[in-house]
Parts: C-alpha cells; structure tokens; sequence
C-alpha cells in the first residue's frame, strides 16, 4: 500500500477521533488531561493535515471487548460506579484500586470505550491491509492492569489492540517511550513470546517502580540501535508504538530533556522499517506541548513538513510566548554518562541473544474481527446531542481545566476557547460505511467558517 516518492516512503494513515473526548475531566488538580487530546485534533487541524488522512469516529469499545482482558467484575464495577453512588462501592474501590490516583468522574467508563474503541478499531483497519498506520492519541493507556486501575489508567487499550493484532501477527512489537514503565502491558503477555516489549523510561522512587530499561533524569535522546538490534532478532510483523508525552523536556511530572524532534524520531524510526504501525498517546502533563508533540508526530507519520510558526487555533494562546512548533531543552544535566547508557546497551544485547531467534508460533483459525458493534444508530445520532447529555455541570467542571495556572504553574493566562455546544468543533459530515468506525469527513470551507466563528467566541 505504500509508495515511494522522491520525499521517502508515503503512508497512508488512519486516524481516530472523537470529539467527546476532551469534555472528560478527572477532578481539579488532577494531572491527567483529556482536555489534551482535543487540543492536539484543534491544533492538526489547523495545520491542515485533515486533508492527508482519514479521520474516523471510533465506536464505544463495548463490556464484552474489554473482556477479552479484563476481569468480569472489574469492568462491571467500572460500568457502574459514579460520583454519586460511590459510597456504595467503597470495598470495590479498594479492591480495584479507584479512588486516588485513578478517580471517579463523570462520564468514566464512556472515556475508557472511546479510548480502547480507537485503538482497537486501528487494529483491526491494520489487520484488514486498509491502512499503513493507524493513530489514537486517546489511547495508550499503559498501566492499566487486568483487575485494577493504575497509574490514571483504567482500561489497558493497548493490551485489547495488541489481542487483535495477534489474531493475524505472529509477533507483535510493543514500544514504549512513556517516561513511566509500561508495566500494565508487560504484565498482560509476560508469558508469551508472540509480544516483545520494550519500555524505555526513568526508574528508581519512581512510578511504578518496574521494569528493566532504567534510566535516569536528563534522558535527551531514545538510542534508535537499541531498536534496531530488537527489530533483527525479534523479526516482529506490526508494531505498537505508545507516544507517551511525558519524557519530552519540561514535563509537569517527567524529569527527562527529550526535544519534540527528539521523540518523533522514535516514530521515523519505527515507521522505517515499513511494518502495520499502531500509534498511540499515552502520558503527557504539560499540556501544551504534548499537543505540539502529537501534532508533529502525526505530520511525522504523514511525512509532511509543517512550519515551525503554528498556525491560529483555538487554543493559541496556550502556546505563548513563542506561538512555536518546537521546544527547547533546558540546560540539566544529563545524569545518564555515555559509559551507563553503554552498559545498559550491552546488558540488553545480551538479554536479546538469549531470546530464541525469531520465535515461531502455531498459528491457529483466525478469531473472528472485534468488528465495532452496528453504528447504524450512531450514525443517526446528533453528535452535538450526544455532547449535551452530559449536563451543564460537567461543562462547568471542563472550564477550570482551560486555566493554565493549574497546569503549568504559571498564573495570568486564561482559556481561550469557550467549551460552546456547537462553537467548538468542525462541522463534521458522517460517512457510513461498512458496519465500521465512521469516517469523519471534514469539509474545508465549514471548517474555515467554524474556525471564524470561533475567534469571537473566546472569552468566558
Ligand atoms: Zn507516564
């Protein structure tokens, strides 16, 4: 599917949206964002790169698809806790870990079916050929466990892609540049050789406290032989790349130095080596740039070029004072010398030639696809509608995540956009297709219009 041009190789990617998603709110001061998600779609936009992909709708990922991994009664307990019957379930919440951390919100298990709808669904789009690579900025999800919340995680989306990509792969590749270990996955296939994960992050009194690619603060660069050296012995056939934003240089809670440039070249890496890519968010706390880092690293995937100088959007003036694409590292030390990352090198090059060589497996009938449920009723729905259900309250709720003070320390700034039912997003025109996500097709002149009408509506 792919083709060459003069430029390299072209890809035609899938992308995976919903327009609900940054209406969730985990609580005030709580790190975790969803708000993020619709600020990267916002600013991808903006820079035009609708025009190079196909952008689709994903379905809600239903009980029975998280069951595939998750325990029964854990995802029971996630469909019915709430705010307001919580007092009821405070042994369960114990038990299932919800409560700190991994809060009740509003709205919680519907975020948790967007999230691991998007990541199956560009699964399965892989699996069917129909797609180079597929891209869920919602998921990535890493630390959520079998029976238990983790880590804001609660829904492993990973683990329930990686299930359906080996429906048709041999050895599916897990990559993780998150600056936590993506412990929830590797839990999830520990005992099987079809799913090689590799975690690059920070370790020692650090969460969660696993995992054996350890590193130290300051990390300002992912090492791409360490990739290729898995890559020739593990001979994997798709690849899960997770874009955890967190390791990129002035994070809320990470403490690495990586550049934007520094961690898409993790995506042209991988992307190189011409395999079904799966690409998902993950952890990322200054909110701003992860937008900036997801955006680029879909034009990375596109192999488009975007200027530097970001385009108008709605959330422009988070992105002051520069208004730039690209951030700067600071001027931290790098506590990993060149001697240490060489030693972890060699122990993981030691480590690999231990693996047995391209392990094989038998394949047996092929499972039937988790084809998203019939969206002939979505279809019909009103998106907007569908955004009102959630009353007014969870709106109210929304406004204080636009105030950067909270996320980034700096007072003064205000939210630009106004969380207005029907001001915010592009007008969408739905496509029904084939029992499928739906594709979202976004019409360039109601998109210019809406964006117009949003300049006036930038105030609360
Ligand atoms: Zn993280």
């Amino acid at each position: 599917m792919a083709y060459t041009t003069a430029g390299g190789t072209k890809k035609k990617v899938c992308y995976y949206y919903d327009g609900d998603i940054g209406n969730y709110y985990y609580g005030q001061g709580h790190p975790m964002k969803p708000h993020r998600i619709r600020m990267t779609h916002n600013l991808l936009l903006n820079y035009g790169l609708y025009r190079k992909m196909e952008i689709y709708r994903p379905h809600k990922a239903t009980a029975e698809e998280m069951t595939k991994y998750h325990s029964d009664d854990y995802i029971k307990f996630l469909r019915s806790i709430r705010p307001d019957n919580m007092s009821e379930f405070s042994k369960q919440m114990q038990r299932f870990n919800v409560g700190e951390d991994c809060p009740v919100f509003d709205g919680l298990f519907e975020f948790c079916q967007l999230s691991s709808g998007g990541s199956a669904a560009g699964s399965v789009k892989l699996n069917r050929q129909q797609t180079d690579i597929a891209v869920n900025w919602a998921g990535g999800l890493h630390h959520a466990k079998k029976s238990e919340a983790s880590g804001f995680c609660y829904v492993n989306d990973i683990v329930l892609a990686i299930l359906e990509l080996l429906k048709y792969h041999q050895r599916v590749l897990y990559i993780d540049i998150d600056i936590h270990h993506g412990d929830g996955v590797e839990e999830a296939f520990y005992t099987t050789d079809r799913v090689m994960t590799v975690s690059f992050h920070k370790y020692g009194e650090y969460f969660p406290g696993t995992g054996d690619l350890r590193v130290s603060d300051g990390l300002d660069r992912f090492e791409p032989i360490v990739m290729a050296k898995v890559m020739e012995m593990y001979q994997p056939s798709a690849i899960v790349l997770q874009c955890g934003a967190d390791s990129l240089s002035g994070d809320r809670l990470g403490c690495f130095n990586v550049t934007i440039r520094g961690h898409a070249k993790c995506v042209e890496y991988m992307k190189s080596f011409n395999l079904p890519l799966l690409m998902l968010g993950g952890g990322g706390y200054t909110i701003r740039n992860v937008a900036r880092c997801w955006t680029y690293e879909t034009a990375v995937a596109l192999d488009t070029e975007i200027p530097d100088e970001l385009p108008y959007n709605d959330y422009f003036e988070y992105f002051g004072p520069d208004f730039k694409l690209h951030i700067s590292p600071s001027n931290m030390t790098n506590q990993n010398t060149q001697e240490y990352m060489d030693k972890i090198k060699q122990r993981l090059f030691e480590n690999l030639r231990m693996l047995p060589h391209a392990p094989g497996v038998q394949m047996q009938a092929i499972p039937e696809d988790a084809v998203p449920e019939d969206t002939v009723d979505e279809d019909k729905e009103d998106p907007d509608k569908r955004l009102s259900i959630r009353a007014t309250d969870k709106r109210i709720a929304c406004d204080e995540e636009f105030s950067d003070s909270e996320d980034e320390g700096e007072g003064g700034r205000r939210n630009v956009a106004n969380n207005k039912k029907g001001a915010k997003r592009p007008r969408v025109e739905e496509d029904k297709k084939e029992g499928e996500d739906k594709k979202t097709e976004i019409k360039e002149e109601e998109k210019s219009k809406d964006i117009g009408a949003e300049k006036t509506d930038s105030k609360r």
